[in-house]
């Protein structure tokens, strides 16, 4: 009897494992009959936040659609001219960097003692390499900074003066810490300093946040996806407080198998929740879409425990998630003709 049991059950374990198979073949089939990689695509963000059409002028809104779109026009002519997606990150980014527009290089935030500390992030999908700086005071493109980190040294993170030193080193623009001052993020400081409650932080004292950080993921003709993100942090930190944006896996990531992302939102929750790389391991753990995946993070992860934000990510065939659970977030994409740009939550 023992023996006959014994017999079933390697029987039923072999269906199985045929059965397995079967089904196995049959999605991948499923997927590279339907999945054709788009021949590049980019996508961009430019901060999430309390971002409502009643409080936008239709010149300022007109403004941020402009520079999005000159971003992604700059990412989109070097990606369909056979470019690669670091460059087409680095210099996108760089457009956003030195437009006051938005919270990363010139109009970035102050912190409590009135200066700008700029933190940035890179990773590249092929191999995951990655560079990051943090606490910047006189680097003028953050993201340059990163790039070189990525590319001329061992380490994946240099903070305040030593990663200036390497960034002079490395022959980068410098500039006075004034470069970075804005009359509009100087009177948001003032503002939170007004209504300050030393034992808390930001968005209790702020109820209307905007995170202004920007950020670009790419895809380029040879399949190599490469993430971005660069920012002045949140609005009176101190103590040196840098958030998610340089933090690999937290508010930047990218691996060529998956996905690559790019982050905005309260740091503090993304470095918590790991959620740029949450987004890729979702993806390969549980095999979920690109679209999914980034849901459930941003749409349900995150709000349960009131981490407000959002992201932009595209997956190694170019489909692109850009879901965010605040009012709005400034975003785009490009992809062969196709493109949008889109700042409201109902925009469709
Ligand atoms: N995530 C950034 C930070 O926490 C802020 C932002 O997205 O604007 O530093």
């Amino acid at each position: 009897m023992k023996r006959f049991l014994l017999g079933w059950c390697i029987l039923a374990l072999i269906l199985m494992s045929c059965n397995d198979k079967q089904g196995e073949s049959k999605t991948l089939k499923a997927d590279s009959s339907i999945q054709k990689k788009a021949e590049y695509a980019i996508v961009i963000h430019g901060g999430a936040g309390t971002i409502r059409k009643e409080n936008m002028t239709p010149a300022r809104e007109a403004d941020y659609r402009a520079i999005m779109n000159r971003a992604l026009d700059k990412g989109e002519e070097i990606l369909k001219n056979g470019g690669s997606s670091l460059e087409a990150v680095e210099k996108t980014i760089m457009i956003m960097e030195d437009s006051p527009l938005f919270n990363a290089g010139k109009g970035a935030v102050f912190t409590h003692e009135g200066r700008n500390e700029l933190d940035a992030s890179i990773m590249n999908g092929a191999d995951r390499n990655a560079g990051a700086v943090g606490g910047v005071t006189i680097v003028k493109s953050p993201i340059q900074a990163a790039i070189a980190v990525m590319n001329e040294s061992p380490h994946v993170m240099l903070t305040s003066e030593g990663a200036e030193q390497f960034a002079i080193e490395q022959g980068l623009d410098t500039v006075d810490n004034k470069y970075f001052y804005t009359q509009k993020r100087w009177d948001s400081l003032q503002k939170i300093l007004q209504k300050e409650d030393q034992s808390t932080g930001y968005l209790d004292q702020y109820p209307d946040y905007k995170f202004g950080t920007v950020g670009c993921v790419a895809l380029d003709k040879d399949g190599n996806i490469v993430a971005g993100t660069s920012t002045g942090g949140m609005t009176n930190k101190r103590y040196n407080r840098i958030g998610d944006s340089p933090i690999i896996g937290a508010g930047t990531y990218a691996d060529n198998s998956t996905c690559g992302v790019s982050c905005t939102g309260h740091g503090e929750f993304f470095i918590r929740w790991a959620v740029a790389y949450d987004v890729s391991a979702i993806m390969a753990y549980k095999g979920k879409s690109l679209e999914a995946a980034a849901k459930e993070v941003v749409n349900e992860k995150l709000p349960e425990v009131g981490g407000s934000g959002g992201l932009v990510s595209l997956d190694k065939y170019g489909n692109i998630a850009m879901p965010f659970n605040t009012e709005g977030m400034y975003r785009g994409y490009a992809k062969p003709n196709e493109r949008v740009v889109q700042i409201y939550k109902d925009e469709k």
